[in-house]
């Protein structure tokens, strides 16, 4: 979706704010991005319509591509859709951060019930958070099956049990959900549990049978959170599936699972905007320790595909003198970049973190940084070293890079304190970065990540 949106803009020559063509031109592919990435249609609506309002009007930042720009917006939208909150109020914080929580705030044995199509992982999800609950609250965990259909499925929660390290409510054959239900909670009390799971049977789609015996159960046990535990890779059926799930029981929020898998993450998006449940666990492998407490800032980076994308727009937008950073992408353009404004772009660029800095957030520069740090990193006195070149130059040497002979580079180099084949060395980067810029038709940080690299 990213590359999208930046691919849609990088079209734009428009400056000053983002017309309503620019945005209109983002929101149909924001649309077929979100559709794509499994969001449920109305929701996708409903996202489009938001983002839209915010988007219009909105002062293109000079440093960074309208594209970006947008990007960000629709960061922001998708964190606050999700349920997450752009406030650094603590406040608001800790109440995003409270919602993802389990609530354990009852009478012992607390009931946590797991609902689900069968296959969602249940199951897969009841170890994971007995585990989690075990090893970070400290609690004393018990597991019941109430698989009536599969008897493997019994077996696979008493393994998981096993490895979790948990309380498992010994299998009675021939006993009904509601049966092993009224046992269950007998036994936790006894046994003194803290927290007792109850993990229910799945049908592959939604039925009443299945919808009445987890009725009753709820009814029965009072659980204090019932969980909905649903596939990511499930894409638009999820709507549905919580829709249903949510008119049957009083659901207290929400597990994404397979979130490892390709399905992006719209699955999220539609349920929580469908059931406006909190969601609280990704599931993110099949073993025990792939669980994820819920953050909307991660997921919504996850549906954007974006990386940091949006931390670079932020940061260069906070640090970079905007009407230079215009001009100098400008000269590039038509070539007339020299090197008083490559001293300039360095000194950005050692605000942003030097290199390193910029290439962690840089998208699809990942890979490169790899490669530089396995060639012993990146050298970010390598800006400063430069920067001291071109300031060791005369005016008019700025100007003419072209002009610069042995005895000048000779001068320049004993000037700044480097080799002559240094001054060389930059002196080259400039004429293919002023080259490359000619050809790109305009500048931009990546460019210049990439051929500094290179
Ligand atoms: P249930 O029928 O709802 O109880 O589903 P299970 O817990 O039995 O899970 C069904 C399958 O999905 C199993 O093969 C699990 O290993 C797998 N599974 C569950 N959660 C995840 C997850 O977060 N990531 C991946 N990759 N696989 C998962
Ligand atoms: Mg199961």
């Amino acid at each position: 979706l990213g590359d999208r949106l930046g691919g849609v803009f990088d079209t734009l020559t428009g400056r000053g704010a983002l017309t309503e063509r620019d945005v209109d031109a983002a929101m149909r592919e924001i649309r077929k991005a979100l559709l794509e990435a499994d969001v449920a249609l109305p929701v996708v609506k409903q996202f489009v319509a938001k983002v839209r309002e915010e988007a219009v009007g909105e002062r293109v930042i000079k440093a960074v591509k309208p594209g970006q720009q947008v990007v960000k917006i629709v960061n922001d939208a998708l964190i606050q859709t999700l349920g997450g909150t752009l406030s650094e109020d603590d406040a608001d914080m800790a109440a995003v951060r409270a919602a993802s929580e389990l609530n354990l705030n009852a009478k012992p044995p607390v009931v946590i019930l797991m609902a689900g199509l069968q296959g969602s992982g249940k199951t897969t999800t009841t170890g994971k958070l007995a585990l989690y609950l075990r090893e970070r609250a400290k609690k004393k965990v018990m597991l019941a099956s109430l698989d009536t259909n599969r008897p493997a499925a019994m077996d696979q929660l008493g393994m998981l049990a096993d490895k979790s390290g948990t309380g498992f409510l010994p299998i009675v054959k021939g006993q009904s959900a509601v049966e092993i239900t009224q046992r269950a909670l007998k036994e936790a009390a006894k046994g003194g549990y803290d927290v007792l799971f109850l993990d229910t049977a799945g049908r592959t789609t939604i039925n009443e049978e299945l919808m009445a015996e987890v009725i009753e159960v709820a009814r029965i046990a009072q659980p204090t959170e019932t969980l909905l535990v649903a596939d990511a890779l499930t894409g638009q059926d999820a709507v549905e599936t919580a829709a249903r799930f949510n008119e049957a029981l009083p659901l207290t929020g929400l597990v994404l699972t397979r979130i490892d898998g390709d399905g992006r993450g719209g699955a999220a998006l539609s349920m929580k905007a469908v059931t406006g449940l909190p969601i609280k666990f990704l599931g993110t492998g099949e073993k025990l320790d792939g669980l994820e407490q819920f953050d909307a800032e991660r997921l919504a980076g996850r549906i954007l595909g974006q990386g940091d994308v949006v931390a670079l727009v932020e940061k260069a937008s906070a640090l970079i003198d905007e009407k230079d950073a215009a001009r100098a992408a400008e000269k590039m353009a038509k070539g007339e970049f020299d090197l008083d404004d490559l001293a300039n772009q360095l000194g950005q660029m050692s605000k942003l973190g030097g290199m390193g800095g910029i290439m962690k957030l840089l998208p699809g520069m990942g890979k490169m940084k790899k490669q530089m740090d396995a060639m012993g990193g990146v050298d970010d006195n390598l800006l400063s070293r430069q920067r001291a070149v071109i300031l060791s130059m005369t005016p008019w040497e700025r100007k003419n890079p072209k002009l610069i002979k042995a005895s000048r580079k000779k001068r320049i180099a004993a000037g700044s304190g480097v080799q002559v084949s240094e001054v060389n060395k930059l002196l080259k980067m400039h004429r293919q970065m002023s080259d490359m810029m000619k050809k790109m038709g305009k500048g931009g940080m990546a460019g210049m990540a990439a051929q500094m690299a290179g």
